[in-house]
């Protein structure tokens, strides 16, 4: 077992100004019980050999370290559109950083207890909304998406109350960074615009030594957002995720899948799908995501209206659209087992997304097995159109299905498999959670113990309404 006291934590958010945090310590959970520990991120994080058991005490806050520097940071957001002038980790505690070999990782205690953001809420998560965004964290990095993710998961007997009385729960959440695009707002909008200054020069620092150096390191940081925002959605709109929140506030400013709420992965392919309950106006529907972030970069543009000048903003803004269509395209090319380009392609797509929203056919098993549908006889006249396109290829029907195959996943994170887990765990069984995570975490490749999995929703899986109280 290694040492913890000798692992390099550092927390280099709470060397900035007081102003961007409250330093504090949180409350934990009593009897702490761990459901799960994701130890293929343990290894990237360097924590593989630390006793999950050590790491509950630790993360659970019953044993302090001395080399970290715990804090709640304040932020502020547009939710659902409209300006929320304070917000902040109202139950999240930056533990601290860790070095690792793909850069710096945060690693963020949810449902730590309250602090000063917390408002009217009471600092906790319940098991069921912490499980599923376990399980997601999962489901994106193994989907290849760029994603926070969760070291570990643990329960306690503390009754949290929601619509009912739920079992509560703590996970430990690594991200490339908790600077949203709301930490920015919060300084622009609350007459703090002479600190926007510090919040960019650390981010840069931190995230962005390349431009250090650079004059234009500002306009340049921006752009990267927008072209990680854009893409980051594309990539979601080609595996049929809806975020279901997309509040500036849950906006990462480095592109990562971030705050799960009621997400959900389409089913049948229903462009105009709303996974989340209290979104009345449809605002976060699947198909409405890509302008939502472009709408929030606008925000955050606003936000640094005060340190760059407004025609880098704009020009920056205007190349959304064009780094979200090259690499939706992209993507979707490789779903179909398409490695050249062609101009009509996008015609193609465009063509068979509408004929599987007709036919409410299920996106993911669709695309799974496209190579399939395309040799199959079946007497669609797309099929014909595609199969000419495919001749400029010049590849076998093996390696088509090939592509297809390593481009398209067999599992994703159906509501139900989540909720058949989420039922067991509350009932202290974890196995449900950790069948999952096998599958989630490689979903491209054939698991035989696993094949239900695969299948389509049961009837009464997919019109789950999935709870917003997390
Ligand atoms: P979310 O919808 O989870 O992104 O949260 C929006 C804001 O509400 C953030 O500032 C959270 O920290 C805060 N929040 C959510 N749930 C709670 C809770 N149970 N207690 C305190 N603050 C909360
Ligand atoms: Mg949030």
């Amino acid at each position: 077992m290694s040492n913890l006291d000798n692992i390099n934590f550092k927390n280099s958010f709470g060397a900035l100004s007081n102003e961007f945090y409250t330093k504090q310590n949180w409350s934990p959970l009593p009897k702490a019980k761990l459901v799960n520990f994701n130890y293929d991120l343990a290894e990237e994080l360097g924590l593989k050999n630390v006793d999950p058991k050590a790491l509950v005490k630790i993360f659970n806050g019953e044993i302090s370290l001395e080399n970290t520097d715990p804090l709640a940071m304040v932020y502020a957001g547009h939710q659902f559109g409209n300006w929320v002038p304070q917000l902040g980790d109202g139950r999240g505690i930056l533990f601290g950083q860790i070095e690792t070999s793909s850069g710096l990782k945060d690693l963020h205690i949810k449902g730590a207890g309250k602090t000063p953001y917390s408002r009217f809420g009471d600092g906790r998560a319940v098991l069921r909304s912490s499980i599923r965004e376990y399980l997601c964290g999962e489901a994106m990095h193994g989907l290849k998406i760029p994603s926070s993710r969760s070291l570990i998961i643990f329960t306690g007997e503390e009754p949290v109350f929601r619509e009912t009385t739920e079992p509560g729960a703590m996970i430990v959440r690594s991200a490339s960074t908790h600077v949203r695009f709301g930490n920015f707002e919060y300084l622009c909008h609350n007459d703090k615009k002479e600190l926007l200054p510090e919040l960019m020069t650390h981010v840069i620092e931190e995230y962005f030594p390349e431009y250090n150096e650079l004059a234009n390191k500002f306009e340049l940081f921006f752009e990267s957002v927008v072209r990680k925002t854009a893409e980051l959605i594309a990539h979601w709109q080609t595996v049929g995720f809806a975020h279901g929140v997309m509040n500036t506030d849950n906006m990462s400013i480095l592109g990562e899948t971030f705050d799960f709420g009621p997400f959900g992965f389409l089913e049948n392919y229903q462009p105009d799908y709303i996974c989340n309950h209290s979104d009345y106006q449809g605002r976060y529907a699947f198909n409405n995501q890509p302008n939502i972030g472009l709408w929030n970069c606008q925000a955050l543009a606003a936000a640094l209206s005060p340190i760059i000048e407004e025609t880098a903003l704009k020009k920056a803004l205007e190349s959304y659209q064009i780094y979200f269509y090259n690499h939706f395209i992209q993507l979707f090319r490789k779903k179909m087992g398409l490695l050249k380009k062609d101009p009509k392609d996008f015609e193609l797509i465009e063509e068979i997304l509408d004929w599987l929203m007709k036919e409410k056919i299920d996106y993911t098993n669709f695309f799974r097995n496209f190579s399939d549908f395309i040799h199959g006889d079946n007497l669609f006249s797309w099929k014909e159109k595609f199969l000419n396109r495919l001749e400029l290829e010049k590849i076998s029907r093996n390696q088509h299905e090939d592509i297809v195959k390593a481009n398209n996943p067999k599992f994703i994170l159906r509501n139900y498999l989540a909720q058949v887990a989420i039922e067991k765990a509350e009932k202290d069984d974890f196995s449900e959670v950790d069948n999952l995570l096998k599958i989630l975490k490689d979903p491209f490749s054939e698991h035989d113990d696993f094949e239900d999995y695969a299948s389509e929703s049961p009837e009464w899986g997919k019109n789950l309404e999935i709870s917003c109280s997390s």
